[in-house]
């Protein structure tokens, strides 16, 4: 026979685009429009209805950046219609190539009931099926002109990302505002030749099953007339049915379908759009649910149903109603899908905490799985964190889009550091806006690691970001799929169902140890400094609140502030939001967290400040008391106590010959060269160097840095290519000089920037203080702080949530070479046997760290370099313009317990009360230095009882005994959410006045401890 492939082939696509599709709605009249502009944000709905409208055709420009304006479109049904499906168009100028990002519409009736979205695939509201002919039809429609950042040249400056700087350029043009019919029928025979086309593309061109697809499409195509779309199209349909009935292999790929949008809660647009994103993409979405029995929708973030509930209780209603019908999920348990690098070991577990406990108090539902699709890498601390809050599973996509390394599994067990297993899938799809494409399915399948022993995979199917969500395109699609020779098999599931399967036909998977580390956007650890130091101030000073009211409450009867406390961390936990943290949002997003970060401070300054006078008593009491925040004890204060402190001395400064000054405190000796660099270290306890010969430490490198996409996320490896050391000092002086502790300072500038720099010793520390604050004006630069240092390591240690993970320090393997920039929180630790330096920091998350053999003695140089400033313009122009404050100390002998102790103690600042008091004895106490406290506070459910949360900080075990200074009702562990929990596996065992703790390496463990009388 001839081969006349791609003749029908091209055929099928010429009659879809230019007759059948545009026959779906072959009848339509145009609607009469009204504008108003809302003069600045958003308006209350009754406020955007009343609003008067003036007249706006098809065609006419509307919405300036960020503009919200109230649309009214109006007509009759004409009379010829009468018992036909009607449905309004209405194409507020959208790009239909961008599924999201650009201009949005929620559609009100005009009593206010919210209807559906419009949005750049979604453009229809039904008006009624069968219509009445004359019937009146009225809606408003509430459109977002968000404007597009993100263009099809991805990646250029733009000053649209801020309503201050965006202007009032109009950024789009009114499109189409129509009563239409909709064919149904011609819709269905979309449906079926898309499929079918679709599928044959993926198909091997020798496979007969394409054959006989091409030769139903022909017949179809011969079927249809042209010139009577609608006539003939019940005819067409009946020649592709004998095509789409045939069933799927019995070995097909079996993916769970699940309706998703992915909306990120800020990003291109600032944290009040989201909330009328969600809103839009919701009520979208329970229509729906409600049009298509089979349909299920899945949507994460607590944060954002807490946003509907407040903004949107029309919609809220129908989500609670669908989500007790089993089909809308509540999926993932987290406050909103945040970050995982960065987060603190406590915030880490409150987004689990308050996502939870939102979802099981507003629906009854608890889930076990974690719904991170977009998140850019997974540390070795969050399996265990899962695992404590009550989940089993894991759900990400994100390491697909690693640049250099495949990931080996779709289907596996992550093991963290502690040994903990989560069962986690990466969906084979490589996406999560499938649109249930023939391309999407057969890649899912063909992808799909695990083949031979596992058949399952998800697909989150629906439009993120703007999109909408799911389609009925999708829907319909899906339904075609559900067994169709030569695809993989589709069925709309939630997330639990997949995972049951997909866990009782692969009881063995392949196990991954360590952290899901994304090879791409490593720059997210640095972008925004201002942000990221937002996010530790406010976690340092949240530990410092709850561990002070809990004491004042509980030694003074002093009012614990649940409420502020409850509220502060749901805004800190929003803004660990996975662009938020990261540093990728838009200047508007960038700035108002700024200031929202220092509002928490303030109010998080004035609890603490409540609860410590409290504690001290009478500020003219004439004592000053030294408050130690921190889970080890500083100078004479017990770890979360406070007491009175004699002046320490010993330390001193002097001239060193050749330039620069010799600083000592009888643990260190360090020398400052003339050009304000450290040029050695000496730890008098070991007698040994800790600077590598020939070399200076604490210097500031200076690299050029413009990646090839995604500027505020990405570093790319030639950044080291070329670099600028910068050693010229402007001024190296002793800037104070006291018993207690001696400081050099230096300037310097270079470029339009300038930089101050403290290096202080202080009696009693065995750390060299570094405080650097930079007034930065540099354009696409990236800027390290270097300490090459005389250890021969393989492997170092960086602090990540309730523990360490090791990296290696060489590049052997393509996987080692990726990670050139990696996440630390409080330390990073190297050592030889037996000798070891930590460097901590208060203020910084990314680091590199590399190895060079000497030539002259043959030693090894490690050089650990934290990152502290970039300045990337997209999709920020001005990222990290001005004046930035950053503190990091170089700690030599350092154990990886003294690495652990000094991380906390540079985070948590002494704080100096007067009062009356002789001393705060301190609530808990634990007797083994590796057993650290990361949280005291009083229950979430009010009942006055405390809840310590302890863990092994040191990578081995420890037992130890956590006695409390108050008498002592009973002590259970429990789970993240504060419920009783025997899935600890360490052994605690309640004995006397205390608890007897057993812990494994990094084992976590809460404690609900009930006081059993007056607090002493
Ligand atoms: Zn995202």
């Amino acid at each position: 026979m001839h081969d006349d492939r791609t003749l029908v082939e091209s055929r099928l696509k010429r009659v879809l685009d230019e007759r059948i599709r545009p026959a779906v709605y072959a009848e339509s009249v145009p609607l009469e429009v009204g504008i108003w502009t809302a003069p600045g944000e958003p308006v209350p709905v009754a406020e955007g209805l009343a609003a008067p409208r003036t007249p706006i055709a098809v065609g006419d420009a509307w919405g300036a950046p960020w503009g919200t304006s109230w649309l009214t479109v109006s007509g009759t049904v004409p009379e010829a219609w009468a018992g036909r499906t009607v449905e309004a168009l209405i194409d507020l100028g959208f790009d239909a190539n961008m599924p999201g990002f650009q201009c949005e519409g929620l559609v009100y009736r005009p009593d206010g009931t919210p209807v559906k979205g419009l949005n750049p695939q979604n453009q229809w509201v039904r008006i009624a099926a069968p219509a009445a002919g004359g019937e009146r039809v009225l809606l408003h429609v509430e459109a977002a002109s968000n404007p597009v950042i993100l263009d099809y040249h991805p990646f250029l400056p733009t000053e649209l990302g801020d309503r201050e700087t965006a202007g009032d350029e109009p950024q789009y043009r009114l499109a189409r505002t129509d009563l239409a019919v909709f064919d149904e029928t011609v819709w269905q025979l979309v449906m079926d030749l898309e499929v079918l086309g679709e599928l044959m593309a993926e198909l091997p061109v020798e496979s007969a099953r394409r054959w006989d697809v091409l030769r139903a499409v022909e017949r179809a195509l011969d079927t249809v007339d042209l010139q009577d779309v609608g006539g003939t199209a019940a005819a067409a349909r009946e020649q592709l049915a004998g095509v789409l009935a045939s069933p799927a292999a019995p070995s097909a790929h079996r993916i769970s379908a699940v309706g998703h949008a992915h909306i990120d809660s800020a990003w291109l647009w600032p944290l009040r759009e989201t909330v009328r994103k969600v809103a839009r993409t919701t009520a979208n979405m329970t229509a729906l649910l409600e049009d298509e029995p089979d349909f299920v929708y899945a949507m994460s973030q607590a944060q954002q149903y807490a946003w509907i509930k407040e903004h949107r209780p029309e919609v809220y209603a129908r989500v609670k109603k669908a989500v007790a019908e089993g089909r809308f999920v509540p999926a993932g348990g987290m406050w909103v899908e945040s970050d995982t690098n960065m987060p603190g070991s406590e915030a880490m577990a409150r987004q689990f905490v308050h996502g939870k406990r939102f979802f099981l108090e507003e629906f009854g539902v608890e889930n076990r799985e974690a719904w991170l699709p977009d998140t850019f890498g997974f540390t070795g601390g969050l399996p265990q964190i899962i695992r404590n809050a009550g989940s089993t599973w894991l759900l990400t996509q994100k390491i697909s889009w690693s640049q250099v390394n495949k990931f080996p599994h779709h289907t596996f067990l992550w093991e963290g550091i502690d040994g903990t297993r989560i069962f986690t899938h990466f969906p084979p799809v490589d996406t999560y806006n499938c649109a249930m494409k023939g391309s999407e399915i057969a890649h899912a399948a063909r992808n799909f690691k695990d083949k031979g022993v596992a058949r399952h995979s998800i697909a989150p199917t629906g439009w993120g970001d703007g999109g909408g969500g799911t389609t009925r395109e999708m829907v319909a699609k899906a339904s075609r799929l559900r067994d169709l020779e030569g695809s993989a098999t589709v069925r709309w599931e939630r997330p639990a169902e997949f995972f049951e399967k997909a866990q009782a036909e692969y009881p063995n998977p392949p196990v991954w140890v360590g952290e899901l580390y994304l090879e791409l956007h490593r720059a997210t650890l640095t972008s925004q400094a201002r942000t990221k130091q937002g996010n530790r101030r406010s976690e340092n000073l949240l530990r410092e609140a709850e561990l002070w009211c809990a004491t004042a409450a509980l030694r003074c009867g002093a009012a614990y502030p649940y409420e502020e406390l409850d509220r502060i961390w749901k805004t800190v936990l929003l803004h660990q939001f996975h662009d938020i943290l990261p540093g990728s949002s838009i200047a508007w997003v960038h700035r108002e967290a700024e200031r929202t970060y220092g509002a928490v401070a303030e109010e998080l300054e004035r609890l603490i400040g409540r609860a410590q006078r409290a504690l001290a008593g009478d500020p003219a009491g004439g004592r000053e008391l030294v408050f130690n925040a921190a889970p080890h004890a500083r100078s004479a204060v017990p770890a979360g106590g406070a007491a009175a402190v004699a002046a320490a001395g010993g330390c001193s400064v002097t001239e060193r010959p050749g330039g620069g000054f010799l600083l000592g405190n009888g643990l260190l000796d360090v020398a400052v060269d003339g050009d304000g660099l450290v040029v050695s270290v000496v730890d008098r306890a070991s007698g040994r160097e800790t600077v590598a010969p020939g070399t200076r430490a604490n210097l500031l490198q200076l690299h050029p840095d413009f990646p090839n996409m995604w500027d505020a996320w990405d570093v790319d490896r030639f950044y080291r290519n070329t670099v600028t050391d910068l050693t010229a000092a402007d001024e190296v002086t002793v800037a104070a000089a006291s018993e207690e502790a001696v400081t050099v300072r230096v300037a310097r500038s270079f470029g339009s920037s300038t930089v101050l720099q403290l290096l202080t010793l202080r009696a009693g520390a065995g750390r060299l203080d570094i405080d650097t604050e930079v007034d930065w004006h540099e354009t696409e630069k990236f800027l390290k702080a270097a300490f090459p240092l005389d250890v021969h390591t393989e492997r170092y240690a960086a602090e990540t949530q309730f523990g360490h993970l090791y990296r290696p320090t060489h590049t052997n393997t393509s996987w080692e070479a990726a990670k050139f920039e990696a996440c630390n929180h409080r330390f990073v630790h190297l050592d030889e046997p037996g000798w070891g330096v930590a460097l901590v920091t208060a203020s910084t998350y990314g680091h590199d760290v590399t190895r060079a053999v000497r030539d002259g003695d043959g030693g090894t140089t490690t050089t650990v370099r934290f990152s502290l400033l970039r300045a990337p313009r997209f999709p920020d122009p001005r990222t990290d313009q001005g004046v930035h404050r950053f503190r990091h100390a170089l700690v030599p002998g350092a154990s990886i317990a003294d690495a652990v102790r000094e991380g906390y103690l540079i985070s948590l600042p002494e704080r100096r009360v007067a009062g009356t008091a002789e001393a705060v004895r301190p609530l808990v106490a634990v007797g083994h230095d590796a057993l650290v406290v990361s949280a005291v506070k009083l229950a979430d459910d009010r009942s006055g009882d405390l809840v310590v949360r302890v863990y092994e900080a040191n990578g081995g075990r420890a037992r130890g005994r956590l006695s409390t200074s108050f008498p002592l009702a009973g002590a259970v562990p429990c789970d993240l959410l504060e419920r009783p929990w025997d899935g600890t596996r360490g052994e605690v065992a309640v004995a006397g006045d205390g608890v007897e703790l057993s812990l494994r390496p990094f084992e976590l463990v809460t404690l609900r401890i009930t006081p059993g009388g007056e607090a002493g």
